[in-house]
């Protein structure tokens, strides 16, 4: 049997087959990984095939995961610790993030770019909370939302009071997996619930199956908000491990630096001083934007110093 792997506690997995039912299986013998070092084998987002235990039961084992598209993985602070998955086959990340109440940093939202460059994940940002602007941050956030769009970032400004939004992101996750992220505050979950009235109770029928409190705090959770539409929620993920990037290759993962690299006159140019380098003209003629080449040199220093 083949199914999708919805949510993960690291010892047992549910797994929905195509026909909506949802099994409960366990990993049997060693899967081979290439050279992957992490906690858990399978992710949320896993497509696998497995065998029922016992014919009519709902318990199974996995002999197979196919090949992923793509992963996101935790790195662990602890250097001794492996890193974990957090989910795998991901068509779309969804950055919630607020320009007021608590306003979101451009250095958060650019350290979350950048890591899904680095997993070839497209991101859509979603402002939200636009029933608290004024017309002058009304202004602004269009100048943000220009900003980013222009260099590949799309986004949609929405509210979950006003309703502002809402029918756009439905549209844009229809049929998709998507990831959900954002700093906590920003309102995540009342966006989630408001995309899915019936969320609730499919949660409550999912965590029923999993292990008692174990990890589950730390384990992503993928949902089915309509058919073939998933969404994968992080909770207590506030930022996903930055993939470590050496300097020489951080601007390959900034689209608006990346498409000017064969313009500048040194090949390796880092765009910090370099004569002829037409990142830094750029910037001074304002094409690129400061705050997106401040989180640059700020992701730059960090990598730094970590060597
Ligand atoms: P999370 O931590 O990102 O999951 O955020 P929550 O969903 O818990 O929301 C945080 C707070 O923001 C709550 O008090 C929500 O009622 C509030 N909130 C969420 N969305 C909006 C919005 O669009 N406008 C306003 N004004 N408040 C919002
Ligand atoms: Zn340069």
């Amino acid at each position: 049997m083949e199914g999708l792997v919805m949510k993960s506690t690291g010892s047992w997995y549910i797994v929905r087959t195509e026909d909506g039912e949802m099994y409960r299986c366990r990993l049997r013998g060693k899967i081979k990984l290439k050279d992957l070092k992490v906690s858990n084998p399978i992710a949320v987002g896993d497509l696998v095939e497995f065998e029922l235990e016992e014919a009519g039961e709902s318990t199974g084992a996995i002999h197979h995961i196919a090949e992923r598209e793509n992963y996101i993985i935790r790195k662990s602070t602890h250097k001794t610790a492996h890193s974990h998955i957090i989910a795998a086959n991901i068509d779309r990340a969804l950055l919630v993030v607020t320009l007021v109440s608590p306003r979101t940093s451009f250095g958060f939202i650019d350290r979350f770019l950048v890591t899904a460059e680095a997993y070839d994940i497209p991101v859509t940002l979603i402002y939200n909370k636009s029933d608290l602007y004024d017309p002058e941050t009304a202004q602004y956030q269009n100048q943000i939302l220009k900003m980013y769009d222009q260099i590949g970032y799309s986004g949609i400004i929405c509210s979950t009071v006003s309703g502002q939004g809402i029918s756009e992101i439905k549209e844009l996750l229809a049929g998709h997996k998507t990831l959900f992220s954002g700093h906590s505050g920003v309102g995540k979950s009342t966006l989630i619930n408001q995309l899915s009235p019936e969320l609730e109770l499919k949660t409550s029928v999912i965590s029923d199956y999993s292990d008692k409190g174990k990890h589950t705090t730390t384990y992503a959770e993928m949902f089915e908000l309509a058919p073939d539409t998933y969404i994968i929620d992080t909770p207590g993920i506030k930022e996903l491990g930055l993939v470590d990037i050496p300097k020489e290759e951080l601007s390959y993962f900034f689209p608006e630096m990346r498409e000017r690299l064969n313009q500048c006159k040194y090949y390796n140019c880092l765009h910090i001083n370099e004569p002829g380098c037409a990142v830094l003209k750029d910037l001074k003629a304002g094409k690129i934007s400061l705050t997106r080449y401040e989180s640059y040199r700020s992701i730059m220093d960090e990598t730094d110093n970590r060597r």
